[in-house]
Order: C-alpha cells, then sequence, then structure tokens
C-alpha cells in the first residue's frame, strides 16, 4: 500500500506526543498520532491521573478516620477500595476519551498500533489490520517511559507490581513492601496505608522523596511513621523471592543482613525510557544511557526527527513533556519557540500532605557559594490551615540574600501542588522578595503562607 503523507507523524500519544500533535495541528500542519495502547499515554490511562483519583479516596477515607475531630459521628463506615479503584479507572478513561475529542476537534489522525522508524521521514505502523507506512516532513517521537526493576527481579503485576499494576488491581494486600521512596513510592504508600495495609517503605538513600529538600523529607517520613507506616532509609535491596506471607525481600541495613515478609512488592526505583524496537540505533539517533539526546528545540541527531517527553530524561514529569511538546511543534512549524526552562520545572507529589517545590533546595542553593536569606512559614499559624484541620507542613522560600532572587521555594501541606504555582510564575518574571511581599494575598488562604515565608526571609513575618 502507498505511504500516506502528513506534514508530521507523531509517535506515542501521552502528554508529550497529544500536546505536541495538537499545537502542530493549531499551527496547521496536518498529523498523524500513532498510539499501541489508549490516547492519554501512561499519565492519563496508568499514571498520574487514576493515582490522583486513588488518592482522592486516600483523603476521603482518612477525613473519615478523623469524623470525631470535626464533631461528626458516623456509626458504620467501610472503605471499598475496589471501588476506588473503579472509580480511578473511570476517571482515567473519560480524560482518554477527552485527549480523543480534541484529536477529532484538531482534525488529527489516530492510527492505533506499533510505530517504528524505517527513514528519517518514514515511520511504519503495525496494528490489527495489518502494516500501513506514513511519511512525514517531520516526526515527532513520544515513547515515554517504563517502570524499572532491580536486577532478578521481575515485575509479574501479581505479587510484585508497579506502579502500571498497582492501579489495576482491586484488592489490596495484606502487607505491602513499597520498594523506593520517590514519587511513586510515597503516592502508593500513602493509598494503600490509608485502606489500612500494613505498608513499610525501603529506600536506598538516606532520606524520602530525596530529591527534595532535607526538610520536607524529614516532616514527610515523621507523618508517615506517625500514620503507623514503616520507614527506612539508607537499605540496600538485595533480592526479592517467593516466601511465608508471599514474598521475602532480603535487604542490608546498617551492615546487618535482614529479611521482610511481605504479600506484596510495589517496586518504586525509577523509570526507564521506551525505546525499544522504535529503530533509532539504525538511523543513526543519538542517545545517552537509554535516553534520547535532544537539542533546545527537541531535535534529534538527525534532522526532522523530534523527541519530547521521558524518553528523553532530564525531569520526568507530564508537565515539563507537555512544555517539550510545544517547543517540538512549534520548531517544526518554523516559529522560534521559548526554550523549555528546565531550572523553573515544579515538581509536584500528592501524598498528604502533599508537597511541591521550585528551583533550588536550601543546602544547593548553599553549596553555590552565594549568602542566602530563607523564610518558613508554618502551617500550624495560617487560619485558613487551622480552619481547615490541616495544619501539618510549612513553607519555605530560599533566596539570594544580596538580590532578593527568588532561588528556591519548598512546599509541604495541604494543597502544596496548587500553592507552588505563585512561585514558577514568580522565577518566570525575575521576582523579588519584595515583588512577592508587595503583593496582596487574600485572607484567609493557605498562599498567606507563601507572603509570610517571603516576610520571614526579609526578616518582616508577622504572624510568627
Ligand atoms: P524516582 O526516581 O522518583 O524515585 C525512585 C526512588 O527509588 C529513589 O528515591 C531512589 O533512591 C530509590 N531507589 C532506587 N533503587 C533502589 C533500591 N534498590 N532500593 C531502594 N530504593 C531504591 O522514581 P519513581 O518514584 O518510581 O517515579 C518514576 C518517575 O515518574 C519519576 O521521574 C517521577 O518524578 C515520576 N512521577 C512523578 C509523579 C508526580 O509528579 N507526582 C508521580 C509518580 C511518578
Amino acid at each position: 500500500m502507498a505511504a500516506q503523507r502528513f506534514d508530521v507523524v507523531v509517535v506515542g500519544t501521552g502528554p508529550g506526543g497529544y500536546v505536541a500533535a495538537i499545537r502542530c495541528a493549531q499551527l496547521g500542519l496536518s498529523v498523524a498520532a500513532v498510539e499501541d495502547d489508549r490516547p492519554g499515554g501512561v499519565c492519563l490511562n496508568w499514571g498520574c491521573i487514576p493515582t490522583k483519583a486513588l488518592l482522592r479516596n486516600a483523603e476521603i477515607v482518612g477525613l473519615f478516620q478523623r469524623a470525631e475531630e470535626f464533631g461528626v459521628t458516623v456509626d458504620k463506615w467501610t472503605a471499598d477500595y475496589a471501588q476506588a479503584v473503579q472509580r480511578s479507572r473511570r476517571v482515567a478513561d473519560r480524560m482518554a476519551k477527552g485527549v480523543e475529542f480534541l484529536f477529532r476537534k484538531n482534525k488529527i489522525t489516530l492510527v492505533p498500533g506499533t510505530g517504528t522508524l524505517k527513514a528519517r521521514n518514514v515511520v511504519e505502523v503495525k496494528g490489527k489490520d495489518g502494516v500501513q507506512t506514513f511519511e512525514a516532513k517531520a516526526i515527532i517521537l513520544a515513547t515515554g517511559s517504563e517502570p524499572r526493576s532491580l536486577p532478578g527481579v521481575t515485575i509479574d503485576e501479581k505479587q510484585v507490581i508497579s506502579s502500571n499494576g498497582a492501579v489495576r488491581i482491586e484488592a489490596t494486600p495484606a502487607s505491602l513492601i513499597v520498594i523506593g521512596a520517590g514519587a511513586v513510592g510515597m503516592e502508593f504508600a500513602d493509598v494503600y496505608g490509608a485502606y489500612g495495609v500494613p505498608v513499610t517503605v525501603l529506600e536506598a538513600l538516606p532520606r524520602v522523596l530525596p530529591i527534595e529538600d532535607e526538610e520536607v523529607s524529614a516532616l514527610l517520613a515523621r507523618v508517615f511513621s506517625r500514620r503507623g507506616m514503616t520507614i527506612r532509609t539508607n537499605v540496600r535491596v538485595q533480592k526479592v523471592s517467593p516466601g511465608k506471607a508471599g514474598l521475602t525481600v532480603e535487604i542490608e541495613a546498617e551492615g546487618k543482613a535482614e529479611r521482610l515478609e511481605a504479600e506484596q512488592v510495589l517496586m518504586a526505583v525509577g523509570r526507564a525510557s521506551r525505546t525499544k524496537g522504535l529503530g533509532l540505533e539504525a538511523l543513526g539517533v543519538a542517545s545517552e544511557r537509554g535516553l534520547v539526546t535532544v537539542g533546545p528545540t527537541m531535535e534529534t541527531s538527525v534532522k526532522g526527527i523530534f523527541a519530547v517527553g521521558d524518553m528523553t530524561g532530564r525531569q520526568m514529569l507530564a508537565h515539563k513533556a507537555m512544555a517539550e511538546g510545544v517547543v517540538a511543534a512549534e520548531a517544526i512549524a518554523g516559529r522560534s519557540p521559548h526554550p523549555v526552562d528546565y531550572d523553573n520545572v515544579p515538581s509536584c507529589t500528592y501524598c498528604r500532605p502533599q508537597v511541591a517545590s521550585i528551583g533550588l533546595s536550601e543546602a544547593k542553593a548553599r553549596t553555590n557559594g552565594r549568602e542566602i536569606a530563607v523564610g518558613r512559614f508554618p502551617f500550624t499559624a495560617n487560619g485558613k490551615a487551622v480552619a481547615l484541620g490541616e495544619t501539618e507542613g510549612f513553607l519555605k522560600v530560599v533566596a539570594d540574600k544580596r538580590t532578593g532572587e527568588i532561588l528556591g521555594v519548598h512546599i509541604v501541606g495541604s494543597e502544596a501542588t496548587e500553592m507552588i504555582h505563585e512561585f514558577a510564575v514568580g522565577r518566570t518574571l525575575e521576582a523579588t522578595l519584595e515583588e512577592i511581599i508587595h503583593t496582596i494575598h487574600a485572607h484567609p488562604t493557605l498562599s498567606e503562607a507563601a507572603l509570610e515565608a517571603t516576610l520571614a526571609a526579609l526578616g518582616q513575618a508577622i504572624h510568627i
């Protein structure tokens, strides 16, 4: 069959790919988008969105557990985890259908099947109905990433599960060991913990959420421990094998060997780019440790082939992928896109309390050799947080003492992931501490903590 011609072929329709496809279409380019699963990729179907639905259930269960604090007596209540998963699937389905709708609206041709690069401008797609060939002026690769495991440990999605399996399994295990205390590990520990599963979190590094500010990690570990979870850091996982309770996890901690038992293990040790079988090597598309190398316009080492999202590394985050998708599309359309500012990507973890940050941690800011000012404000002193009964956590601003430049912001607390954007915009506009304090923040809001922490950095906090 003759090749079908489009201006752009996008391979993969996760946040990087679908946003790139829509932006290309907006700019007048004809687009085919190839997908071997459902539109929306891991984020909409198996990652960000379904987990946020599960975390919302965990939050509601948490509120029921605290009902008496609010003077609410509930004689009998149950939390059915199967229904939480079913709700989460419905949420994911709705969002994936949303992407299909947007494709139709923007006249993007969705091609079900697996894409392989056959030449600089040719993609072959193997689908249920056979093989189709597409020719394009430009190709955008956006095939994402998949959960990594440890050497010798197979993820069977029954006993050893990844986040992909966890969002589908409707039963909770009798006990769970989470390996890795990054975003995936902490979010699922929260969900399973809320449903009464005894959870042990094992982290190789000295603290949970090791990419976050140290004070944030410390607070989160304290809160999770208080809630009954076992948090173990500086742990080396040696082996996972069948055991009495289901699985035995052999670890080394403080120089001693130990055996831990659990019915299930959740592997949350990071993700690897999904590039196998894509045909990158044959075309000479450069990559480093499995991550595709790209320039500022997301073009790879081969002219006309672009790559966006997790497969290019850096922060493996949906919002970073979307930003890259826009850059690639605009470059292909002949615009001069604003490059992605990788130093200003918010990092968000949606466990309770939520964690959000941007820029440098306090420790990293100090290593730069400049004098810094640090302001903190605890939510215990914030009226809205007290009224909500959500006083855990704080907001911390790290700034250059001399210029007032905001170097980093770290929030742990209710709605942290919403509040961080004040500082994302602030940093884009190169706002200083002075400009933040001259911005009136509505009272009472959680966001007042942003104002107060900024005032604290200037030695002027009012409410603490
Ligand atoms: P991650 O890289 O964020 O965290 C993995 C953790 O596992 C790290 O803390 C690491 O030190 C630890 N680890 C690695 N090997 C280990 C071992 N052998 N034993 C014990 N601990 C070990 O990865 P993740 O949490 O799996 O998430 C994958 C990707 O998806 C990340 O890039 C993450 O940012 C992204 N993600 C983001 C969100 C969010 O933004 N809320 C949610 C889920 C996933």
